[in-house]
């Protein structure tokens, strides 16, 4: 026997389910327009959601930064790796937050690991949304608290199990800002309701919500007007604003605590100096103009508006990311297919992702996009979904 057998097993299982997806490499920058594996095509799955990742002047402030600091940060943050630049940062993004403080990590997943390990434990219970991403999962099974599971966006099911639970040492509720196989939110003011009557803290996931929702993509807390009512606010510099990193935002108390008890923080060395100046970046062209954000808008108006004339389910979505629901797991991925070789870059969403009979191609637009990038996207969407039976 094999001390490896039960990997080869595994992966042929993979193989025998459709479940063994092949990664394709891109080849240039990310942008509108993207090479992969050896073929141009119009990038419509990226969290790229502003363009910020291939920016002149993103680009131009690593240079500046690099020449001057270096790259790397040398520690974790507590031991002797906070840089001028990571002070700078947390403070620009603060600001944009309308928080008091807040504190950067690696990555949006580290944020969500670190936050939920040290704010709960055994005798506390954290409510999850059904449809949550796996990040806030794996914390909560790592925070040794009790995780009860409400029903997708289900306030009426929130309360019940709230009440349930009234003796709890600590409750946390946990809820991603926008949900990102369906492009629709969570419904924050019901929630932020529900925690003041059962004293619950409140977190919510912004990672596709941060630049896109709100004023000047401030996020989704901005977006409902709930400043200073949602306890942590957890956002990513990966998506929306084109770099890597993740934070929360929020009371300047609380984020103390966090600099002292986030072991993904605590334990990880901090984040480079060039990631943070392109962050840093990123957050300034933001807030000095709010032309990216608008365009995102427009171009996902127009977008949504078109697929329903051509009379495709496109869902619930409230955001850009927009499911174009095909049902059948064995044709969402030969309209994924047929895409890629008619040069549309979209991924098929199917089983266990999204549950069994509701596959769908999940399309992602982006501020990047001209209008004659999105009109030949529904030229293709419209000949080969038709050809195929979708829409029904
Ligand atoms: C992408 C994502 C994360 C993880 O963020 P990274 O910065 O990519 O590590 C966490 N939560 C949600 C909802 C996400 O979509």
């Amino acid at each position: 026997m094999d001390k490896f057998d039960f990997v080869r097993t595994e992966l042929e299982a993979l193989k025998a389910s459709g479940l063994y997806g092949t990664m394709r490499t891109v080849e240039s920058a990310q942008g509108a327009w993207i090479t992969v594996d050896g073929r141009k095509v119009l990038n419509l799955c990226s969290n790229n959601y502003l363009g910020l990742a291939n920016s002149p002047m993103l680009k131009r402030a690593v240079r500046k930064n690099m020449a001057q600091h270096g790259i790397g940060a040398g520690a974790a943050r507590l031991i002797s790796g906070t840089h001028t630049l990571h002070v700078q940062f947390e403070k620009a993004l603060s600001r944009f937050k309308k928080t008091d403080d807040c504190l950067f990590f690696a990555s949006g997943w580290c944020a969500n690991i670190g936050t939920i390990q040290a704010i709960t434990g055994s005798g506390d219970v954290i409510f999850s949304d059904e449809l949550n991403h796996g990040s806030l999962i794996d914390a909560s099974r790592l925070s040794r608290a009790k995780t009860v599971v409400y029903q997708h966006r289900d306030f009426s099911h929130l309360r019940r199990v709230l009440k349930e639970a009234d003796d709890a040492r600590r409750k946390l509720i946990v809820t991603d800002g926008v949900f990102s196989m369906d492009g629709d939110l969570a419904p924050l003011p019901e929630i932020v309701q529900l925690a003041e009557e059962h004293k619950a803290l409140v977190m919510v996931d912004d990672a596709h919500g941060e630049g896109v929702l709100g004023d000047h993509g401030r996020g989704i807390v901005d977006h409902f007007g709930l400043h200073g009512k949602v306890d942590i606010e957890m956002g990513t510099m990966s998506k929306a604003f084109g770099v890597i990193g993740g934070y929360i935002a929020g009371r300047a108390e609380f984020i103390d605590f966090m600099r002292h008890k986030a072991r993904t923080s605590l334990l990880a060395t901090a984040p480079t100096l060039i990631d943070v100046a392109a962050c840093l970046a990123a957050i300034n062209v933001v807030e000095e103009s709010e032309r990216l954000v608008k365009k995102l808008w427009s171009n996902t108006t127009f977008f949504k508006k078109s697929m329903q004339s051509l009379g495709f389910d496109i869902g619930h979505s409230e955001t850009p990311i927009i499911p174009v629901m095909v049902k059948d797991e064995r044709r969402a991925q030969e309209f994924e297919e047929d895409l890629f070789k008619q040069g549309i870059f979209a991924h098929a969403i199917v089983y266990p992702t999204v549950p069994k009979g509701e596959a769908r191609l999940r399309v992602q637009i982006s501020a990047v996009h001209k209008r004659d990038d999105l009109k030949y996207a529904l030229d293709k969407l419209d000949a080969i979904g038709h050809r195929l039976g979708v829409p029904a």
